[in-house]
């Protein structure tokens, strides 16, 4: 499996509103490295190509970020102590946002 084309289209979008570099922690997974996780999930978006997680170590870069992937158009964010994961898997929940 590979990252979604369409996925790192609106990725890219979200990165230009941002206007700071995107620091991908974790992209595409197989299900063994996926499995192998702390916060992984079965099925998790990282194993279909449509997740990624982007490091956010400080409240301002989560700002930053957060809105940019709003205005991109997601609407599937989960917040992390130090990341941001965001996905466009249709399959789950539409606008939701979670913690870790
Ligand atoms: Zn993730």
């Amino acid at each position: 499996m590979s990252v979604d084309p369409g996925f790192m289209g609106r990725l890219e979008l979200a990165r230009m509103f941002a206007g700071i570099p995107f620091k991908i922690e974790s992209g595409c997974r197989c299900e063994k490295h996926n499995a192998a996780q702390k916060n992984s999930v079965a099925g998790s978006a990282h194993v279909s190509g449509l997740a990624a997680d982007i490091v956010a170590i400080n409240s301002v870069t989560r700002w930053i970020v957060r809105e940019a992937l709003i205005q991109a158009g997601f609407v599937r964010i989960g917040t992390g102590k130090t990341f941001l994961h965001v996905d466009d898997d249709l399959s789950k929940p539409q606008r939701v946002e979670w913690v870790y």
